[in-house]
């Protein structure tokens, strides 16, 4: 993966513009608006313009699109690591420009995150129908309270892949509680996991992730048959995986940061997301959707 992309689950990643609005916890510390701000680009927040870009930018998928037809494959592309797709601010016609390019790339799948799926029925094309085939929506998902209030209306919206991207994770998501939570799971086609990285923000600092969250979504997924990917650790990683990568001086010179699950505490060092990786209890869980060229 990552052909074109540092991102740990597609090829290529593009955007139709830069910029967005906080909605929710998952943004305080969104990586987008830190590296925006840092090219000196004003683009976050209400009323502010997006960034727009030349043709030259959009016709870029066309290329992966033809390598990737050439060479009978498909192509992973996250579509929106700098904005989100349903946001209501998104710059005049771009939207409709994306669906069009969308449809005239079939050897690309397009994995879009959104923390706005109610909006989706309001900014969907008229001829999505049941869904393009190559589209991935994703639901960005922090928490239990989040994910039952995002994922029914993620079900509600005609797709043909769904799933969720539980990153950053804040705190545990119960997908087997009861019928309700068993239901939501079963019609998810993927689900991603990822820890907080970044900087902290003027919100608050970023957050670690307790190992049990991550292990009662994987074994939650493997019952269910739905494909899991550990994605990051983000920049703090549990005591329980920290002494096979570093010596006691190391740990010494670390900042540590204690969460609870259910009275167990976990002490997490900062060790950044480089070296926390992505193993979990000495697994990569590295799975996808049984995605398929356009015929
Ligand atoms: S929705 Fe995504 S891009 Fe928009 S502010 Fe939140 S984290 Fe950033």
């Amino acid at each position: 993966m990552g052909k074109h992309s540092k991102i740990e689950w597609t090829h290529h990643s593009w955007n139709p513009w830069w910029g967005c609005t906080k909605v929710g916890p998952g943004c305080d510390n969104c990586y987008a608006e830190s590296f925006t701000r840092r090219l000196g680009l004003d683009v976050f927040g209400p009323g502010k313009p997006r960034r727009t870009f030349t043709t030259k930018h959009w016709q870029q998928p066309l290329h992966w699109h033809a390598e990737a037809e050439a060479e009978g494959r498909f192509a992973l592309v996250f579509g929106n690591s700098m904005c989100d797709v349903f946001d209501k601010e998104a710059p005049a016609g771009l939207r409709a420009d994306l669906w069009q390019l969308v449809k005239a790339t079939p050897s690309l799948i397009w994995i879009f995150a959104t923390k706005r799926i109610g909006n989706a029925s309001r900014y969907l094309p008229a001829d999505w129908g049941v869904g393009y085939p190559n589209v991935v929506l994703l639901v960005s998902v922090t928490d239990d309270k989040e994910y039952l209030r995002d994922v029914p209306d993620l079900i509600a919206t005609p797709a043909r892949w769904r799933g969720v991207s539980a990153e950053p994770l804040l705190g545990p998501i119960y997908l087997w509680a009861d019928d309700i939570a068993t239901h939501l799971l079963s019609k998810l086609d993927w689900f991603i996991i990822g820890g907080e990285s970044g900087q902290d923000g003027i919100h608050r600092p970023v957050s670690p992730m307790h190992p049990k969250w991550a292990r009662m979504i994987v074994s939650a997924c493997l019952n269910a048959r739905v494909p899991v990917l550990f994605k990051q650790w983000g920049r703090y990683l549990p005591g329980s995986q920290v002494r096979d990568l570093f010596t006691d001086a190391q740990l010494c010179d670390f900042k540590i940061t204690t969460v609870t699950q259910n009275g167990i505490e976990a002490a997490c060092f900062d060790v950044g997301k480089g070296r926390a990786g992505r193993i979990l209890d000495g697994i990569m869980w590295d799975q996808f959707p049984k995605f398929q060229v356009a015929a």
